[in-house]
């Protein structure tokens, strides 16, 4: 039997490991871990899926440049068939107010955030449309909090990539709904991850997380969670959703 695959963009760290490795064990595929520049962690993500008996390989590729999305998913084809894709690699920036943004950052944010999600999306799209001879499939789009926010006061740029990937998530999903592929998103509000060191504030979860309404930081399985039930047969129904794990963080009616 072909092996069915899922591409988690950005699975070496944080919320994709936790999602490459809990994909491996409730849903049986196998995953294709994709990583920018952390070849080690990368490989430990692979290990503990195959020491649990699943299967998995990682392949290097920096998810704003169009190349390297046709070197992952050429990567996902010679492991079976791709019927999933989470476009999770995503980058936050230091902080900065609007004016004192250059294009250069701006365009890097669009680039990995955005472009990088589009294009991984094409290329799952062309793999599983029913139209074109594909299985069907089921993509998860991570989003942020910070879309329905603003992040005023240095990270509106990456407020609004996610923004973006807001209006994304619900396109995409009609486009294809009837081409056998759902498209949903997951909405993670301050998770305990590497990213906030990224952007130079590593103690951004710790000054944050008392005032949140669960007053702790999320974790990364539990985003994982929500990512794999989305991506499962049990979510079958669901197509242009978004689920919001983030402790009641930027909840509205
Ligand atoms: P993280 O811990 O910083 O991990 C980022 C992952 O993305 C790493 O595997 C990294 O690879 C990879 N990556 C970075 N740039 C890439 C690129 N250009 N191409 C391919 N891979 C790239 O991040 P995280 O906190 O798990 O966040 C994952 C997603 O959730 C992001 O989209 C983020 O915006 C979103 N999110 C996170 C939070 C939070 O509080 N953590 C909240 C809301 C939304 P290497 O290991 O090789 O560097």
């Amino acid at each position: 039997m072909v092996e069915r695959v899922l591409v988690v963009t950005g699975g070496s760290r944080g919320i994709g490991a936790a999602t490459a490795k809990l994909a491996a064990r409730e849903l049986g595929w196998a995953i294709c871990v994709n990583y920018a520049g952390n070849r080690e962690a990368a490989d430990k993500v692979v290990a503990e899926i195959e020491a649990a008996g699943g299967v998995a390989s990682a392949v290097q590729g920096d998810v704003s440049k169009p190349e390297d999305i046709q070197r992952i998913f050429a990567h996902a084809d010679g492991m079976g068939q791709v019927v999933g894709l989470v476009n999770n690699a995503g980058v936050v920036d230091t902080a900065a107010r609007v004016d004192e943004l250059s294009a250069d950052r701006l365009a890097r944010m669009w680039a990995v955030n955005l472009t990088g999600s589009f294009l991984c999306a094409g290329e799952a799209v062309k793999r599983m449309s029913t139209k074109k001879g594909g299985p069907g499939g089921a993509i998860v789009n991570l989003t942020s909090a910070a879309a329905k926010l603003g992040a005023p006061g240095g990270m509106v740029h990456y407020a609004a990539s996610k923004g973006g990937i807001d209006t994304f998530t619900v396109g995409l999903a009609l486009e294809v709904a009837g081409e056998g592929i759902r498209v949903n998103g997951v909405r993670p509000g301050i998770i305990d991850t590497d990213i906030h060191a990224s952007g130079g504030d590593p103690d951004r979860v710790n000054k944050i997380s008392a005032g949140l309404p669960m007053p702790r930081p999320g974790t990364a399985e539990e985003v994982a969670g929500a990512i794999v039930w989305l991506l499962s047969d049990k979510a079958s129904y669901s197509t242009g959703t978004v689920i919001e794990v983030s402790g009641g963080r930027a909840i509205t009616v």
